[in-house]
């Protein structure tokens, strides 16, 4: 049985964590033949607070924000290892990097800079990583993503080159008894630069690298037994899902299910590569299984949540009606920005389009739309997507909240509500 895991931030965050990681691997779950891991805890945000640091020249929050980040790298390998240990300088070595590629490429796009930057913390943490599980008698051998996942340039949201992936993966040495680990999030294009497959992407990596394997399965380590029909944080009643199939776990990532990054589910669906989702905190509670079939998650209600929504209204300015040519134009330029229309609500005098409210790639495609068209926004709200909703369902979370926009098809609704207006927790109807 050829598996393929991934661990994520959370099961890595500090030097418990990876030591529960090593224990788990040792003693509790059967060996893989590879797995991809994420950054640590919140690093990526950390590299992204970083990155603004070095974008707005501001020194001063550059040097403490880095510093940070040294701290807890080594502070972990400290608390593992004991002072001076080996992995200490792989370690410094890799800050010493990404302090290089902040001051050689302040000035690129910031999509690029962005690349080279943020990346680090998955070739940070595989390094911890791969030096505890050889310490704790689980052999592994790192690998650099760098050399396995070919993309294309669209930075921060790269492209994958299938088939030279898929050869590089295929041409790594038979492993014996060894774990393979690699990065997750992470590539490179032909010429070498790192690019980045999304954020949350690390799933993704590990389902190419399934596909690549022909793996019998992936399963995914959460902090969380398995897959819910809402977010278990958000909505204080969710259920688990046992089983639901690619399909419909596509839709509800797409929407916003923060669980499994949506790219991941194309290359397990292309050789019926079953996904699980098990808990690292209780690996023998039942997990969830996504599939071909589908399961009882296919017609249970389930909710998503996205938050930090702003609702644009483009309408043309001459007094005419929308039209394809309009829409075309607004698509492509949000899409050319690299951002994703979570609603669009068509009408004869404005296009209306929610999207997330990420200002760095909005400026620019705001900017060239409005000497075209005649634009307004609204901050600050929310979008409630309801899979396989009904009416009573759909009027108990409502709640008689203002409804600043809405769409409905025969599978899903959405309505995007005031941040303000909405609870903190949510309830599905007992
Ligand atoms: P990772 O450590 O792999 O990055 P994440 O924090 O991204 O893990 O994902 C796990 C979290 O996803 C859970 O703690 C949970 O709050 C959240 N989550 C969001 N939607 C769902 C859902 N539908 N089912 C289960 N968990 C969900
Ligand atoms: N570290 C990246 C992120 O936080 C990728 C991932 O964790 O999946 O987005
Ligand atoms: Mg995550």
């Amino acid at each position: 049985m050829l598996r393929v895991y991934k661990f994520g931030g959370t099961s890595i965050q500090d030097a418990e964590a990876i030591r529960h990681l090593g224990e788990l691997l040792a003693e509790k779950v059967p060996r893989p033949r590879a797995m991809v891991a994420s950054a640590m805890g919140k690093t990526t945000n950390a590299l992204e607070a970083l990155l603004q640091a070095a974008r707005q020249d501001d020194a001063p929050a550059y040097r403490r924000r880095l510093a940070a980040i040294r701290d807890d790298h080594l502070g972990v390998a400290e608390a593992l290892f004991g002072p001076s240990a080996a992995v200490a300088e792989p370690l410094a070595r890799l800050l010493d990097e990404l302090d290089a590629a902040h001051r050689a490429h302040r000035q690129a796009p910031y999509p690029f800079h962005y690349d080279q930057t943020v990346g680090v913390g998955e070739l940070l943490s595989t390094t911890l990583v791969a030096a505890w599980l050889n310490q704790s008698g689980v052999p592994t051998r790192w690998c650099d993503a760098r050399e396995l996942i070919l993309t294309d340039d669209r930075h921060q949201a790269a492209n994958i080159d299938w088939s030279a992936t898929w050869e590089r993966i295929a041409a790594l040495a038979p492993t014996g008894d060894e774990v393979l680990l690699t990065q997750g999030f992470i590539g490179a294009t032909v010429d070498g630069a790192m690019t980045t497959l999304g954020r949350e992407g690390s799933d993704f990596s590990a389902a190419i690298l399934a596909e690549a394997l022909d793996a019998d399965e992936l399963t995914i380590w959460k902090d969380v037994p398995g897959l819910f029909n809402a977010d278990p944080r958000r909505f204080a009643n969710a259920r688990q899902i046992a089983r639901l199939s690619y399909a419909e776990a596509l839709e509800q990532t797409w929407h916003g299910a923060k669980v499994i990054h949506p790219r991941t589910l194309a290359p397990l669906q292309r050789r019926g590569i079953p996904l699980t989702v098990r808990s690292f905190l209780e690996p023998e509670a039942a997990p969830s299984i996504i599939g071909p079939e589908p399961g009882e998650g296919d017609t249970l209600p389930a909710c998503m949540l996205r938050d930090d929504q702003l609702l644009l209204e483009v309408s043309p300015s001459d007094g005419s009606f929308v039209d394809e040519a309009l829409m075309a134009e607004v698509l492509t330029r949000l899409a050319e920005a690299g951002l994703h229309a979570n609603l669009i609500d068509v009408e004869a005098l404005r296009l209306r389009l929610a999207v997330d409210h990420q200002p760095e790639r909005l400026a620019p495609a705001l900017e060239a739309l409005a000497e075209r068209f005649a634009m307004a926004r609204h901050d600050d709200l929310i979008l409630l997507t309801v899979r396989h909703p009904d009416e009573a369902l759909l009027d108990a979370l409502d709640g008689g909240r203002t409804r600043v926009a809405e769409r409905r098809n025969a599978t899903t609704a959405q309505r995007l509500y005031l941040a303000a207006e909405c609870p903190d927790s949510w309830r599905f109807p007992e």
